[in-house]
């Protein structure tokens, strides 16, 4: 009988297994697994429609068998079966298997990509096998047939011997190489993890004869060393029912903790666990999870955000970037849907807008259960914040500011007047009926910033500061810009919105316009302007800010690479009620040498105030000496 020829579609997409460069080899078996559940939920339906056909729930199983010694391993199920056309259709032409429906040359590259993401189907043994052979029988049919395959050259049909209606699918498997195993695809602990990492959901049972240790009879006796003897016993590799298709009321939060640590999405118990179910236009069930610490890696590039795709229960992908947007980067957990098949290239579209629609859902699930947290448990919310809340800002701040209606009422800064984290909504809901700006104040440490002059005559008006301590936070607010209507406003800005107090500090500067003039003179282009300050109470002197690029920004700016030369632009104010003032108006008459070194030591004051460095600290040390009289 003459060798048949598949055809050209499957010929290239065997072709790029036989010859795959792609690593992730092991999901063959996840692969023939699920068709053989697919096979079985088809003779189930038929017990459920046909009355002949009766329906042992005994009967249906699937069963993995290695043999080291022929290197063979055989996956058998007891589903529907295939008649010799359907070998033929099914096996020998993609078109009809429905596995890859590749249309053109450009897919099948993709393709390369698109393998080990998504299903691969009965092709994929040929990754780990050079010798397929196929042994079916159909329920239709009181024959069985063989269907065998050696790689690119075709395949051989004839009739067998198979008593039992059902498929069994064997082998070969490959001779290990120097770049690759093999031999643990016939190891029963690789066998068992694959089945776990894999199939562990598949809804019947997966068998396995499982080499077991026990007592010899009769060796047991006192005295004597108990002597051992092998067994072989059956065993159900799977769990079958995955606990996100348990009833939620059947569960208990341990039952998710154990869940959580067993698949190693994290090291301790989560701190909040959301579990749904969706029905639809898509229907789709997820199981969520807030870490409570973030991992080591996470703010770093290393990091790998994505929660795992299952299709009916069947693993298709470890990581599905596309289900989490960055800023949610910290959730992990699964999405299952009966929606997504395990071949992608079927309708590519198609799955990516039903992806698209669940990321959308899930994306909404996690900031309402966040919401809620922040009403119904803020302790935990602020410990989810104290780890988390960067990459909210983070998220603020990135896409030029696309997602900010998303995350502003998750924001959280420490009050000034509370003195611990409030959002933004309460801070707008405090706010003084002649209150015009949500003001903050940027600095390193919340001690730091307390002490900043520039927050005194806001908080001498007794209105609360948000105090903002990461790098990120100054950035993220100017991509707000507003929350509920209110601009933002620092409180080192050069208008604060006081308009007495700026009429006061106006006047003042006009009056004493020389010497400010000759200050700045002095100090060159290291300052903007002079002048009197408003802002301050009981410190002499402090720097404001104008326009857009605040100090504190310009300093984290300046420790990142390309930005060496990048400059705020700097407003010195001067205390013109502090006692200092009356010393150099008095100096400005009699020794401008002296006014000099005032204003030097001023500024130098300000910019160590700001926490940034001084030009020149041995001249500035011996300017404080020689006050020292
Ligand atoms: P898919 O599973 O996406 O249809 P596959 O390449 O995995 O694509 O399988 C091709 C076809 O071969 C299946 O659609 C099915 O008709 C048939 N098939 C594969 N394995 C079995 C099996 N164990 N029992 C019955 N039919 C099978
Ligand atoms: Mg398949």
């Amino acid at each position: 009988m003459a060798t048949k020829q598949f055809k050209a579609e499957s010929k290239r997409l065997l072709d790029l297994m036989i010859n795959s460069i792609y690593t992730n080899k092991e999901i063959f078996l996840r692969e023939l697994i699920s068709n053989a559940s697919d096979a079985i939920d088809k003779s189930y339906y038929r017990s459920l429609v046909d009355e002949n056909v009766s329906f042992n729930k005994d009967d249906f199983y699937i069963r993995i068998t290695s043999n080291k010694e022929d290197r063979t391993l055989t996956i058998t199920d007891t589903g529907i079966g295939m008649t010799k056309d359907e070998l033929e259709n099914n096996l020998g032409t993609i078109a009809k298997s429905g596995s890859l429906a590749f249309k053109n040359e450009n897919e099948i590259k993709d393709g390369v990509d698109i393998i080990g993401q998504f299903g691969v189907g009965f092709y994929s043994a040929f990754m780990v096998s050079d010798d397929v052979v196929v042994k079916s029988r159909s329920i239709n049919s009181d024959k069985a047939y063989k269907w065998e395959s050696k790689g690119i050259e075709g395949y051989d049909i004839e009739e067998c011997e198979k008593p039992e209606v059902g498929t069994e699918i064997i082998l070969k498997i490959k001779a290990d190489t120097e770049d690759e195993s093999y031999d643990k695809y016939l190891e029963e602990h690789s066998l068992k993890e694959l089945i776990k990492k894999y199939s562990d959901f598949i809804k019947y049972p997966i068998k396995m004869l499982v080499k077991k240790s026990k007592k010899k009879e009769g060796t047991d006796k006192e005295g004597k060393e108990p002597e051992y003897e092998d067994y072989f016993e059956d065993e159900t590799l799977n769990s079958m029912v995955p606990i996100w298709r348990k009833n939620k009321n059947e569960l208990k939060q341990e039952d998710y903790d154990k869940f959580y640590m067993d698949k190693h999405f994290g090291w301790e118990k989560p701190l909040k666990t959301i579990h749904s179910s969706v029905e639809g236009a898509v229907s789709y069930t997820t199981l969520l999870f807030i870490p409570a610490k973030a991992p080591y890696d996470f703010y770093t590039k290393e990091f790998k955000k994505g929660l795992e795709l299952y299709s009916n229960g069947v693993l298709i992908m470890e990581k599905c970037e596309d289900l989490l947007p960055d800023y949610f980067a910290f959730v992990q957990g699964l999405v299952d849907s009966a929606d997504f098949s395990l071949n992608i290239s079927r309708e590519l579209l198609q799955h990516d807008r039903q992806l698209k629609f669940i990321a959308k859902k899930i994306k909404e699930k996690i900031k309402n259960e966040l919401l809620l947290m922040i009403k119904k448990d803020r302790e935990k919310y602020v410990e989810f914040y104290n780890n988390f809340g960067k990459q909210l800002k983070y998220g603020v701040y990135s896409d030029f500011g696309a997602n900010k209606d998303v995350l502003q009422d998750l924001l959280m800064f420490y009050s000034s007047t509370e003195k611990r984290l409030v959002t933004l909504d309460e801070y707008v809901s405090r706010m003084k009926e002649d209150q015009k700006y949500i003001y903050y104040a940027a600095g390193e440490t919340i001690d730091k910033i307390e002490k900043l002059p520039q927050t005194e005559l806001v908080k001498d008006k007794e209105y609360e500061i948000l105090y903002f301590t990461d790098d990120v936070d100054e950035f993220a607010i100017k991509m707000l810009m507003k929350y509920k209507e209110k601009e933002f406003k620092s409180v080192s800005s050069n208008d604060l919105g006081f308009e007495a107090d700026e009429k006061e500090s106006k006047k003042e500067t006009e009056e004493n316009k020389e010497l400010f003039d000759f200050m700045k003179e002095t100090l060159k282009d290291k300052v903007k302007e002079v002048r009197a300050s408003q802002r301050l109470k009981s410190h002499p002197v402090c720097l404001a800010n104008d326009g857009e690029l605040s100090i504190e920004m310009e300093k984290i700016l300046k420790t990142m690479p390309n930005n060496p030369n990048i400059k705020a632009d700097k407003i010195l104010e001067i205390n013109t009620n502090h006692p200092m003032f009356v010393a150099i108006k008095n100096a400005f008459a009699e020794d401008k040498d002296k006014v000099k070194m005032y204003s030097n030591l001023l500024y130098n004051e300000a910019l160590l105030i700001e926490g940034l460095p001084i030009e020149d600290p041995v001249k500035f040390a011996n300017d404080v000496c020689k006050l020292i009289k």
